[in-house]
This record gives structure tokens, sequence and C-alpha cells, in this order.
């Protein structure tokens, strides 16, 4: 059984795969599998960008999506239009699912379209036609030069797969699409001495849980003033300042929906006692 692995470490948001898709498929007929994709409104493969935080720290990130191949697959259920290969690839038969406008829905993922001149729902097929063909791999894999996203045999995969996710592990789905390294949230902040007119270099910062008090991460701020910690799992934090000279300072950070950036982090020089 097959599966797509995609590495967003190595994804550097080219969008290839997007086009390639396009190419392969846009004004193609590939029966039993595929009508052809309309030239808009479909993205069988699909390149999200999503940024984080503000300026000055600011992060990327890509995130690209396709049909999942879901083993237990909603699509498929009650729609004897949609049916799983024996290599794990799910495709709608375009000739059998003439007029089925609910299979649509089915999807909880949003990866299937609706043809609206064919009358037929359309989604990522795996290229299948080209493994058929003898090709090892579907085409957007093919076209990803930096190794981001990689096909094969699952038990091929098998080491890599411990440390995968998957999206929408609530749809409960199964999917075969993989994701290694998806980056958590990150914390940066830039700290300034205000009075001074100066960011700080030097200072120490510690990421502190707030359910458990549990010290996640410390650092430094660098010679900009800046201090980023990465990976950061969803959650609510303290983030403590201390420099000697310094008054102590904790801000309350939340990272349970977004990252976090904070572009004037002011931190106060203890007074001079007379
Ligand atoms: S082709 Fe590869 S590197 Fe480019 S966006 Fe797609 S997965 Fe990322
Ligand atoms: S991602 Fe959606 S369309 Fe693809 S197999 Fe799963 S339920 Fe079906
Ligand atoms: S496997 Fe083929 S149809 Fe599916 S996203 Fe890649 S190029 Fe498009």
């Amino acid at each position: 059984m097959k599966v797509f692995v995609y590495d967003l470490e190595k994804c550097n948001g080219c969008h290839n795969c997007q086009i390639v898709c396009k190419d392969e498929h846009v004004d193609n007929e590939w029966l039993p599998y595929a009508m052809p994709q309309p030239d808009t409104g479909q993205f069988w493969s699909k390149v999200e960008e999503e940024v984080c935080g503000r300026v000055p720290h600011v992060r990327v990130n890509y995130l690209p999506v396709q049909c999942n191949h879901c083993d237990d697959a909603p699509c498929m259920k009650g729609n004897p239009a949609v049916k799983k290969r024996d290599d794990g690839l799910v495709i709608i038969d375009p000739v059998e699912s003439k007029g089925e406008r609910g299979i649509v829905d089915a999807c909880p993922y949003g990866h299937i379209y609706w043809n609206e001149e064919l009358e037929i729902p359309q989604k990522c097929t795996g290229c299948a036609h080209l493994l058929d063909d003898g090709w090892e791999v579907p085409r957007c894999v093919d076209a990803c030069c930096t190794g981001a996203l990689r096909f094969g045999e699952e038990a091929d995969f098998a080491d890599e797969l411990k440390d995968a996710v998957v999206l929408g592990e609530e749809f409960g789905t199964a999917p075969r699409v993989y994701y290694l390294n998806k980056p958590e949230r990150f914390v940066a902040a830039t700290v300034v001495d205000v009075y001074a007119d100066e960011v700080v270099e030097g200072a120490t910062a510690m990421l502190q849980r707030a359910a458990d008090e549990e010290v996640v991460s410390t650092g430094e701020t660098d010679e900009f003033g800046d201090i980023w910690f990465e990976d950061v799992r969803p959650d609510v934090y303290r983030l403590w300042l201390k420099k000697d000279g310094y008054l102590d300072q904790a801000v309350d950070v939340d990272l349970t929906q977004k990252d976090c950036s904070i572009p004037e982090l002011q931190f106060f020089k203890q007074p001079v006692k007379a």
C-alpha cells in the first residue's frame, strides 16, 4: 500500500507540485480515472501559505495538501462510484459519479471539487494513470526538486512514519498522506530598554508553562535584543526576563491559537538607591 510523505522542513513553497498537477490534468482525459480538470477553480494539489507572527518576527509556513487517500474514507461510504485500489489510492469513477454532487460534501477536508460543466465530482487521482503506465511516482512527486514530497510503499517509510503526523486526525479517516517536521509554534520578542533607547543584549529569557510552571526552554537575547523560542507546543506560557541591574519582567503568552511576536518588550533598570 502506497503513501505520500511530505517533509515540511524541506518544502520551500515553490508550488511545483501544484503547477504540474494542473499541467497533467487540465484539458487531459485519463479514463478510467479522471476526466479533464477545468482551467480554474480546482486545486487537486494545493500549497497553502500561513504567515505567522508580525514584523520583525515573521515566518511563512508552507503546507501542501491533496486528497489523503484515506483508508476509512467518508467519501466512499454509501457512494459505490468511489473506490479504493489495491495500492491504497482512492478514485472517484468519473462515469459512475455523474450527477452525484453529494460526494463533494462527503470529504471532511474539502478536497473534492464539483465540475459544473461535466457534472462530476473530481479530486487527486494519485496519478493512477501514470502508475499504471510504469511511472514509479505521480507527477507532483516527480516535480518536487527539494525531495520534500515522496511516494512509495508504506513499509519503506516505516521508521520515518513513527514521527509523522496526519492532517485532520480528529476526522478519524486514516489518511495515507503523512507530514514530517510540521512546525510547532514560536515565541519571539525584541527586548528594549526604552529609557536608554537601546536593545538589551544578554538578558536571560525563560519560557514557563502556565499550567504546571515547568520551564520548557531558556535562552539569551542576541545583539539585536531578540529572543526566539521555536517548536513550542500550543499552550499558555509565561515569558520571564532576567538580567543583572534590571527588574525581573514577566509577560503572559498564549500560543493555543497562534504564534506570538512581541516587537517591543520593555525591560526596566532597577532604580538606583539614593
Ligand atoms: S514541489 Fe516540493 S518543495 Fe515545492 S511546494 Fe511542493 S512539496 Fe514543497
Ligand atoms: S481526503 Fe477526502 S476525498 Fe480524499 S479519500 Fe479522504 S475523504 Fe475521500
Ligand atoms: S498525485 Fe497526481 S493528481 Fe494527485 S496531486 Fe499529485 S499530480 Fe495531482
